[in-house]
């Protein structure tokens, strides 16, 4: 939801839970403030996407009741923001305690469209592909 630009750090992986890494950043964000350089943070790897991608608990809770579909421009499967957060942006008139079933959200990497959907509101679930059952960094295992 900012106005700053999505910005790509190194980061050396200090752990990691399930699909969910723990990276120190190891250089000095140019465009984040809220980061710097000797931070911990999460990431997470998308099914689709160009780069990892940072998250925050806030969004790691609300992120498994909603089917994020792929930018349509970069195809990345992730959103930059809580769902909460942005409907709550987008949608600035909506009762308290309601919700949507589906929007759309500008991709935080390229500005593309997002279709985001809660899971089970629709019939779209079965369009969704099944999801890989390994995930590239996880051909050792
Ligand atoms: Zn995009």
């Amino acid at each position: 939801m900012t106005d700053r630009r999505p910005e790509a750090v190194w980061v050396r992986i200090v752990a990691s839970e399930l699909d969910i890494f723990t990276g120190e950043v190891l250089n000095q964000p140019q465009q984040l403030t809220s980061v710097k350089q000797g931070d911990r943070i999460q990431f997470i790897v998308p099914d689709s996407g160009e780069h990892a991608l940072m998250v925050r608990p806030k969004y790691l809770k609300e992120r498994m009741a909603w089917i994020i579909h792929p930018c349509d421009k970069c195809g990345l499967s992730e959103l930059f923001d809580a769902p909460s957060d942005l409907m709550a942006k987008v949608f600035p008139n909506l009762p308290p305690g309601s919700m949507m079933e589906t929007f759309t959200a500008f991709c935080g990497s390229c500005g593309g469209v997002q279709v985001v959907e809660l899971a089970g509101a629709g019939a779209a679930e079965e369009e969704v592909a099944p999801r890989a059952s390994k995930k590239w960094w996880q051909f050792w295992k």
